[in-house]
């Protein structure tokens, strides 16, 4: 790892699954995006992503991971306590990409005080798509 990057940590309620970012970016900078969509808004949920830094998730065997809307991504959903704390995605070049919830993370007051509100309902495949491929992190590692 280059040795201007942070590495942040986060975790589900229970701490089963976690959540690991590695970035030269600052949180406040990276930010979250409260998404208005129905799973979102039930979950009050703010996504994070950082297109150069790098992800690992690992589950300890309690992820659940549930598909809606497209069905293309899953949310990594934790078996014990419930807490979404992560989407992945396989991209069509078959990277693997992932965002990860802001408020699971140890500095979520930083990624949320920049928090924007996004509503992507009215996007089309295509250009879902085309956004995920330039705004989620790669993930590089994620245990079942
Ligand atoms: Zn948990």
């Amino acid at each position: 790892m280059p040795n201007n990057w942070t590495s942040y940590t986060g975790a589900c309620h229970c701490g089963a699954v976690k959540i690991s970012l590695k970035s030269t970016r600052t949180p406040q900078d990276i930010g979250a995006r409260a998404c208005q969509c129905s799973f979102c808004r039930l979950h009050g949920a703010s996504w994070a992503s950082d297109p150069t830094g790098e992800l690992q998730i690992d589950t300890q065997g309690h992820a659940l991971l549930y598909k809606m809307g497209t069905r293309s991504a899953e949310f990594v959903i934790c078996a014990n306590c419930g807490v979404a704390s992560a989407a992945t995605w396989i991209c069509d070049d078959g990277r693997s990409l992932a965002v990860f919830r802001a408020e699971c993370m140890e500095e979520r007051s930083n990624f949320l005080s920049c928090t924007t509100t996004t509503d992507f309902s009215d996007e089309t495949p295509e250009l879902r798509f085309a956004r995920r491929s330039r705004t989620w992190t790669p993930l590089l590692f994620m245990s079942k």
